[in-house]
């Protein structure tokens, strides 16, 4: 407040301190005392902003120079930049945002698809953290019933029983793992799908990557081995997002620089989730289409084959029975059929129960790794029961299940993960 009242003059002639919260009022902006621009003024109160600390909004005109001016003027007054994500980080220490929340405000500032902002707004909303708040509940209610019944044996408590805790406990487990599962999806939309394109050469590779990238990203020439390296980029199909390479096409060959392309092609094979393998439907196999499904016999990854040149008529292809997942035709070079591709990928990788825009998704390996943790701890207190060793040994398990499940959701997270995640943020917020 003291820095805005530096730096800014209400026209309504109350200062600054004293202007009531939620309320904007128009004025001017000081540089050193000289009015440099006139714009809007609004004043958040603590705990009731963003932050839940005492906050205030310039509004200025948008050109370039007026909003460096304007910053010179907020810095001369005492302001000091935020670094990024400092905002967020602001109210997720001041416990106005849980982790999985303001991890969401940062997805939704890198959104790079639509399903990528779907998701996040909804776990904005707190569709994550609802669930995992639920699931905590579960088990604190089940631990506290049973040492309730230890620390206060003369009470007339409700004893749990054996079968009652297994059950409890169970249910909450069944809750996690279906949402654990979710990141099949939640990472097809934002930690992409590697995906490897391949083919012989000449068989349109660079430009299915160039129909699927929108734009001239790979070189398309008619001679063969034009790319002679990989090339690799983020680019979204449809609501997934693909970790797109393209490589040089598979094939024998003495150019020396060719075959180190060839090699990390084979390589890129081996650590791919997805391959497209690229075919000329115009034109009968050749041996070097036959070569390479012999490779793809030995990779694991689901192999999509894409018959290309369909604009020029499509022959029967004789593929090999059970190698590929699923078969498109397209033409990449008019860029038809690219939906029916993303349709394909899309039926591998994303789950049809799921809502993007209402449930819970986990998004990231963080999220992932802190519910496999919950979920393993509740197995083992399942066991001790299971095994005759007593509800009250086993609630000891359900205490470590909730301090995972309380880290997902940052109630107890380590300051090196909140940098870590604050720290992906591009801007300031
Ligand atoms: P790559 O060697 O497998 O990467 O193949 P390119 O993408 O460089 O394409 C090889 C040749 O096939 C170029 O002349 C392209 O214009 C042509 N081509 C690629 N896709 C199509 C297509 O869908 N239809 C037709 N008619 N030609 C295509």
């Amino acid at each position: 407040m003291a820095v805005a009242g530096r730096c800014f003059s209400p026209r309504c002639r109350t200062a600054v301190e004293d202007l009531a919260p939620r309320t904007a009022v128009f004025g001017d902006i000081l540089l050193g005392g000289t009015p440099i621009d006139d714009g809007m003024l609004t004043v958040f109160r603590a705990p009731a902003s963003y932050t839940g600390e005492d906050v205030v909004e310039i509004t200025c005109h948008g050109g370039v120079l007026v909003t460096q001016r304007v910053l010179e003027a907020v810095f001369a007054a005492g302001a000091i930049p935020a670094p990024a994500g400092e905002f967020t980080r602001r109210a997720f220490l001041n416990g106005k945002l849980s982790l999985t929340k303001a991890e969401a405000v940062g997805e939704i500032l890198e959104a790079k698809s639509d399903a990528q902002l779907r998701v996040a707004a909804s776990q904005r909303r707190g569709a994550l953290s609802e669930k995992i708040e639920a699931a905590a509940h579960g088990l604190t209610a089940l631990v506290a019933a049973v040492y309730a019944k230890i620390d206060y044996p003369d009470e007339d408590l409700a004893e749990i029983s054996d079968a009652e805790f297994v059950e409890r406990a169970n249910a909450v487990c069944t809750d996690l793992a279906h949402l654990k599962d979710t990141y099949r999806t939640g990472s097809a939309i934002f930690e992409g799908i590697n995906t490897v394109i391949c083919g012989a050469p000449n068989r349109g590779k660079s430009s299915l990557y160039n129909a699927i990238a929108g734009e001239e990203a790979a070189i398309v020439t008619e001679i063969a081995g034009t790319t002679r390296d990989t090339l690799e980029r983020d680019l979204p199909l449809g609501s997934v997002l693909l970790h797109l390479t393209d490589t040089a096409g598979i094939r024998e060959t003495a150019d020396i620089v060719e075959q180190i392309g060839v090699k990390r092609a084979e390589e890129k094979l081996q650590s791919a989730e997805l391959i497209f393998c690229v075919l000329d439907g115009a034109k009968p196999l050749e041996d070097e289409d036959r070569a390479l499904f012999a490779t793809l016999q030995n990779v694991s990854a689901p192999k999509i084959a894409i018959i290309n040149k369909a604009d020029l008529g499509c022959l029967p292809l004789d593929l090999p029975s059970g190698l590929f997942c699923d078969t498109v035709s397209i033409s990449a070079a008019r860029g038809e059929g690219i939906d029916r591709l993303q349709a394909a990928v899309e039926a591998l990788f994303l789950q049809d129960a799921i809502d993007t825009a209402n449930d819970a998704i986990v998004t990231s390996a963080r999220q992932f790794a802190s519910l496999g943790e919950a979920i393993d701890r509740i197995a083992d207190a399942v066991a001790v029961v299971e095994g005759g060793m007593g509800t009250d040994l086993a609630a000891s398990d359900l205490e470590r299940a909730v301090a995972a499940l309380d880290e997902l959701d940052g109630r107890t997270v380590c300051e090196e993960v909140v940098s870590e995640i604050f720290s992906k943020f591009c801007v300031g917020k």
